[in-house]
């Protein structure tokens, strides 16, 4: 339902932290989701709603497994 804006509104994802690492988040268009900057974990955005569990993160497959 995204028509090329920003996923979330840019002051709230100013005060948004990742929840594994308190890191800064950046959005990621395709698939909808927020970056942590600092851990890589991508939460997703559904309905546009971030979802932010630790638990449904895309972790990096870098080496950082939980
Ligand atoms: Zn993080």
């Amino acid at each position: 339902m995204t028509d090329g804006g920003p996923l979330v509104p840019p002051k709230l994802l100013a005060i948004m932290q990742c929840p594994a690492c308190t890191g800064a988040l950046s959005e990621r268009p395709d698939p909808p989701a927020l970056v942590c900057s600092d851990c890589g974990r991508a939460y997703p955005v559904r309905d546009g709603i971030p979802v932010m569990l630790i638990e449904e993160a895309d972790v990096p497959a870098d080496g950082h497994t939980a």
